[in-house]
């Protein structure tokens, strides 16, 4: 190689890329225009270039694909921590309203007799053997919500002994199924004044209303 295209090739990174000082340009435009190997040396160097820009062009595509998945990624997980969320809370709610909405309180007249409490224990135990039966008696009701509203002792400090205008109850845990079928003995049996369920709520309003019960009253 020539002396002159060993220093031309020297300079020729500089000039693709215009560092070159004047007097270095005009010395390898001139070589340039007069030198084929210098020119097929030029023309290589221009090829990679090129080159090296797809190259650069791909990769950013890659990346760029990669960082579309990662989105994609994010917004499923996103989307299934939300659905888990969702179905977690509504196996809570119908848990928590098959457990409580089910329990029945029937309450008693004011005049019934132990035959007829007996009775009414009895249709209980026909319908499911398995129910929970707990009787609270009328000093029972008022106990409860003496112990209910201790903070306001004056208000229910009046009541006590033969002046308790509250009614004795039973309170039944039984099958969904069964609970609706004891709820069907209002007006059938004597000593019988009034049958409560939670069983036509819907379950939201449920737990809702029970929240709202519990924020009240604490
Ligand atoms: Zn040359």
């Amino acid at each position: 190689m020539k002396k002159e295209c060993e220093i031309v090739q020297d300079l020729l990174i500089g000039y693709q890329d215009g560092t070159l000082h004047t007097y270095s340009k005009e010395l390898v435009e001139k070589h340039l225009k007069k030198c084929e190997e210098c020119n097929k040396v030029f023309n290589e160097m221009k090829k990679d270039e090129v080159e090296g820009s797809i190259q650069e062009q791909e990769i950013d595509y890659l990346k760029n694909v990669k960082r579309k998945i990662s989105k994609k990624n994010k917004l499923l997980i996103a989307i299934g921590t939300i659905l888990t969320i969702v179905i977690l809370l509504n196996i809570v709610v119908f848990a928590y309203y098959y457990h409580e909405a089910r329990k029945v309180q029937i309450y008693l007249n004011n005049d019934v007799t132990e035959e007829q409490i007996g009775d009414i224990k009895n249709a209980i135990t026909n319908i499911d053997e398995n129910a929970k039966i707990e009787y609270h008696s009328k000093e029972d009701a008022l106990n409860e919500l003496k112990e209910k509203f201790s903070d306001n002792k004056d208000l229910l400090s009046g009541y006590g002994g033969d002046n308790n205008p509250l009614n004795a109850y039973y309170v039944i845990d039984a099958s969904m199924e069964n609970a609706r079928k004891i709820e069907g003995l209002e007006g059938n049996l004597p000593g019988i004044k009034k049958i409560t369920t939670n069983l036509s709520y819907n379950p939201y309003e449920f737990i809702l209303s029970n929240i709202a019960i519990e924020l009240t009253s604490n």
